[in-house]
């Protein structure tokens, strides 16, 4: 084990960074994705099952609360015994404040199946955040994020080894930047890798960079999620990757044209991989990662869905019959996770 120098931080302690292997940088294995506003215990609606599993994925069953809540450690330890069985061996949960994070339930995962998991800090976005939040410094919510890093997040031993997901909105709210300027903070100090969920406009990525170079942030530490519904032109991801951000396409595997939060045409995987090319072909590949951004359960394997292991069982193949190499696979998949996650 790694204690000092350049180490990855998993809930189970620092390894080296070589040990790290194919990881996926942004998922959930125990995380409440509802609006804290809609939570409402008494009323989860129907667990899922053959005959509706396509109509909640299709977004026509309403009240399918109980779809938003993963809260089983049982099936997410299932659920990554299999990602593992199908090639892949770390896993970042970007679960943050507001999505109910569940350090103590990671280090169980990750003591029942042996992936190398990792998991971020800080606070998603606005309507999520704790109200107390509100009236908090920026000192303040840099030091959590600090004290996450370095000694244990959310009152436990357990350390984060990433900080984010960040939450922004569009437009971004006061109390959005106020804690994104902790973050460029905290990275400072701890030099962790910072996630930024941006808001659902095509213009916020660029603006969230912005704002992080002016203030300081290490731009090659900065990884913005959820580019597929998100920026639609190849000018605009080209101006990102040139700014010398990572770019995140982290919703592989949902291949329906229904998404739920907004009106937009989503890529499917072989689309996705269309936009990758292109910025690999501009020199950008040291600045590409893919993941699957589970948050809720008809996404999993256990409820008919595709699960961690997809883009280890099914995307690879894919990535080479559409002519990508294999270096070019593992810096995706290896080099850029275990670059980004290591911490000296
Ligand atoms: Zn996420």
């Amino acid at each position: 084990m790694a204690t000092s120098g350049p180490r990855v931080q998993t809930v189970l302690g620092p390894i080296a960074p070589g040990d790290l292997g194919p990881t996926l940088m942004h998922e959930h294995l125990l995380c409440d994705i509802r609006p804290p506003a809609q939570r409402k215990p008494e009323d989860l609606g129907p667990e899922l099952a053959l005959d509706n599993v396509w109509a909640i994925n299709y977004g026509t069953v309403k009240g399918a609360a109980r779809n938003y809540l993963l809260d089983a450690r049982e099936v997410a330890t299932d659920e990554v015994a299999r990602m593992i069985a199908a090639g892949g061996r770390g896993i970042v949960d970007l679960s943050s404040g507001g999505l109910s994070p569940d350090p103590l339930g990671l280090v169980a995962i990750a003591r029942a199946t042996g992936a190398h998991v990792v998991m971020g800090c800080g606070h998603y976005v606005h309507d999520y955040q704790d109200p107390a939040n509100a009236t908090r410094t920026v000192e303040d919510l840099a030091e959590e994020m600090v004290e996450s890093v370095a000694d244990g997040v959310w009152g436990t031993d357990v350390r984060a080894g990433i900080i984010g997901e960040i939450g922004c909105s569009a437009p971004w709210t006061p109390l959005e930047q106020r804690v994104m300027l902790a973050a460029v903070l905290a990275q400072r100090q701890t030099g962790a890798a910072v996630n930024v969920h941006p808001g659902r406009h095509p213009d916020q990525p660029q603006e969230v960079a912005d704002f992080i170079r002016v203030k300081g942030g290490r731009m090659d530490r900065v990884i913005i999620s959820h580019i597929d519904r998100t920026i639609f032109d190849a000018d605009r991801l080209r101006r990102l990757a040139d700014a010398g951000c990572v770019l995140e396409w982290d919703l592989f595997g949902q291949e329906s044209s229904y998404y739920r939060l907004a009106d937009i045409d989503m890529p499917n995987d072989a689309v996705r991989l269309r936009a990758i090319r292109d910025l690999i072909d501009r020199g950008h590949l040291a600045r590409i990662l893919i993941s699957h951004d589970i948050c809720y359960r008809s996404r999993l394997v256990r409820w008919g869905g595709h699960g961690y292991g997809h883009i280890f069982a099914n995307v690879v193949p894919l990535m080479r019959r559409r002519g990508f190499s294999q270096t070019e696979i593992d810096a995706i998949l290896v080099g850029n996770p275990r670059r980004l996650l290591t911490i000296d």
